[in-house]
């Protein structure tokens, strides 16, 4: 059986593997002239490893993931700590954690029990049960000052939205800790790099005689009558000509610069409060691996995708989910469709970590070999 799978990102190089090593020949085509869609990283003059889209720091308690992924890189171990730059110029740990409220607040509290205390009393009754949006819910567990502080300004230009138009699973993703826990993933038991890089491990996964790859080409709909089926990980709305709407996403303007003067935090990341138009900076030589011969940083500023060439890196979730009822539309138009199947995160419009995606990816194309078996 001939297979056409639309993207060589995490879910169109799971699909790929998995249906090759189970006999089925796969074509493989990606728009832009690289594999490993987002996760694309390189080596800059200087030797440093940058990531071309952002930071991706990876990080599971899926072993099963972790041990697939395994089969193509070694790892190199990786515990990402981020700080927050304030307006003042001071830096502070992010998560919020008992250090981040005690610079903040010029406090001294000395254990857990006495930050649970602190912020029981700052913060204000949900105004619904479950909180669905941002404001509500942030507001509700360290309070307004902290709230406006680490999550408002942030989340507007980030968002371009106001946190009581996103939806709380946004900002969920951050923990809120009363310890001095200061990693960015505290509760992942695996937290790692790819020893050579993403674009290594891309590699490694395609590398098999029944997959091939052509780069720099668009999908076309006449493609797909060469192909018994299709896994497709473009745009589910631009598949299907923008018929019930165009659904949003984020992007982010990356500008690569020197970093020689950048204050006094030793963290790969940092984020800025500020109402300014960057959202953060990350320090690429002090990723593991990399030897600080330059001090070469990106700083990110987000922007509608279409003011960044269609590139799409964020679905947006508000609180009141209207775009996930726009999606559902396309999905019901796909779901007639017996030979096509939409897949990651543009084909499923879901703001997935790595480890989902290759989680979600391994369990759809397992399911699709046992039905056509
Ligand atoms: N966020 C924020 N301030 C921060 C970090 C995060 O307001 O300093 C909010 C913001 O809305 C962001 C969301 O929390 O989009 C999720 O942050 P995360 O760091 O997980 O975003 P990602 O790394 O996926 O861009």
């Amino acid at each position: 059986m001939r297979v056409l799978v639309v993207g060589a990102g995490f879910a169109g190089a799971i699909y790929s593997r998995v249906l090759a090593e189970n006999g089925f020949h796969v074509s493989v085509i990606d728009r832009r002239s690289h594999i490993a869609g987002n996760c694309y990283d390189f080596l800059d003059l200087s030797g440093v490893r940058v990531h071309k889209y952002g930071p991706h720091l990876f990080h599971t308690n899926n072993q099963e993931v972790f041990d697939w992924l395994s089969r193509f890189t070694q790892w190199v171990e990786y515990e990402h700590r981020v700080q927050a730059k304030l307006p003042s110029g001071a830096f502070t740990p992010l998560p919020i954690n008992r250090l981040t409220i005690n610079s903040v607040f010029d406090l001294k509290l000395s254990d857990e029990a006495e930050v649970i205390e602190f912020l029981r009393k700052e913060s204000e009754p949900y105004k619904t049960e479950r909180p669905g949006n941002a404001a509500d819910y942030l507001n509700g567990n360290i309070g307004k000052l902290l709230t406006d502080l680490f999550f408002r300004p942030y989340t507007k230009k980030m968002w371009n939205l106001n946190l009581e138009e996103l939806s709380s699973s946004v900002v969920r993703r951050i923990p809120i800790r009363y310890d001095c826990e200061d990693r960015y993933f505290p509760s992942d038991k695996i937290q790692v790099l790819p020893e050579n890089g993403y674009t290594a491990l891309f590699e490694n996964i395609f590398q098999h005689d029944n997959i091939e790859i052509k780069l720099g080409l668009p999908f076309e709909k006449d493609f797909e009558n060469d192909f018994s089926y299709v896994f497709n990980s473009m745009a589910i709305d631009e598949y299907f000509g923008f018929s019930f709407g165009a659904l949003p996403y984020r992007s982010i303007k990356f500008h690569l610069c020197d970093a020689s003067d950048s204050g006094s935090s030793t963290a790969s990341v940092v984020n800025y409060t500020d109402s300014g138009a960057y959202t953060r900076e990350t320090h690429w030589y002090r990723l593991p691996g990399n030897v600080a011969v330059s001090r070469v940083k990106s700083v990110e500023e987000p922007c509608d995708y279409r003011d960044n060439n269609f590139e799409r890196y964020y679905p947006v979730k508000t609180a009141d989910d209207r775009y996930q009822a726009l999606y559902k539309q396309y999905k019901q138009e796909a779901d007639k469709r017996e030979n096509i199947n939409f897949i990651g995160r543009c084909g499923t419009y879901q703001y997935l970590d790595m480890d989902q995606v290759v989680n979600q990816s391994l369990l759809g194309v397992r399911r699709f070999i046992s039905s056509v078996r």
